[in-house]
């Protein structure tokens, strides 16, 4: 079975509600692709709101990040029931922001994804190396690390419906993407290790995407490359611009 493209925009800590629904109300009619799934990361404030201004469209809803627990005495914290009570359909898991500012690592990483499993969130479970792991040469060993520790006690079931976002950290917000080249050798490292753990047929099915400055310009490439499956647009999914990334298809280049 062939992998169904996605293309999910990051609004990070961007947005009132109202803004929200303007955005959103903007791009619906520009993100309409048939073989494309498109999902909109939204601060959880906006969620509500979106989810209204998505109704009767295929667009799904996602959260930016979800504690591992219940319920209880955590200051600030959102918790898996609370999304799915609304009809939240993803989260993003492990994001390189949450990692440097909110203490995130690849144990509470592990600990969502098993979560988000148990209350059918699927997550997006974001991994990356900085530039100086690149530069150490330790860029696919670090990865395989996170996607291990990532999918620990992960079933086969559930790992196949998981999607991966490869983010190199120097590519995020700095409007230097990856080379296709790159992101392709790392995003069928991440298809090999889940081979590894999983076999051929979770390897097959599971969606990866790139992320890190994806733009009108780079999409087309990025996202025909072997082993990658679409992408996590953070700045360009505030813009119309995102419209043409999940028509990434029909962008004429000198490649194609
Ligand atoms: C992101 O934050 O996930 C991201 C990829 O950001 P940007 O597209 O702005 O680099």
């Amino acid at each position: 079975m062939a992998r169904r493209k996605m293309v999910a925009g990051n609004w990070k800590m961007n947005m009132t509600p109202e803004n929200a629904v303007s955005l959103i109300k903007t791009l619906i009619p520009l993100v309409q692709n048939e073989d494309v799934d498109v999902a909109f990361c939204v601060p959880d404030l906006d969620i509500i709101p979106c989810l209204e201004a998505v109704k009767g469209t295929n667009i799904g809803i996602g959260s930016q990040n979800m504690y591992f627990e219940e319920k209880g005495a955590f200051t600030g914290e959102i918790a898996p029931d609370m999304l799915t009570s609304v009809g939240v359909e993803y989260v993003i898991l492990g994001h390189s922001e949450r990692r440097s500012f909110f203490a995130e690592n690849d144990e509470t990483v592990n600990k969502k994804v098993l979560k988000a499993f148990e209350h059918n969130i699927t997550p997006i479970i974001c991994c990356g190396e900085t530039l100086k792991q690149r530069k150490q040469g330790i860029t696919l060993d670090l990865i395989r690390m996170q996607i291990k520790i990532a999918f620990y006690n992960v079933s086969p079931e559930n790992a196949k419906k998981a999607v991966i976002a490869y983010e190199p950290i120097w590519a995020i917000g700095t409007g230097v993407g990856a080379r296709t080249d790159q992101a392709q050798e790392v995003c069928k490292a991440i298809r090999d290790c889940i081979e590894e753990i999983y076999g051929d047929l979770v390897a097959k099915e599971i969606r990866i995407l790139y992320g890190g400055s994806v733009n009108a310009s780079n999409a087309h490439d990025l996202l025909n490359q072997p082993d990658i499956d679409g992408g996590l647009v953070g700045g360009a999914s505030l813009k119309v611009d995102f419209g043409k990334i999940v028509n990434y298809d029909k962008i004429q280049t000198e490649s194609n």
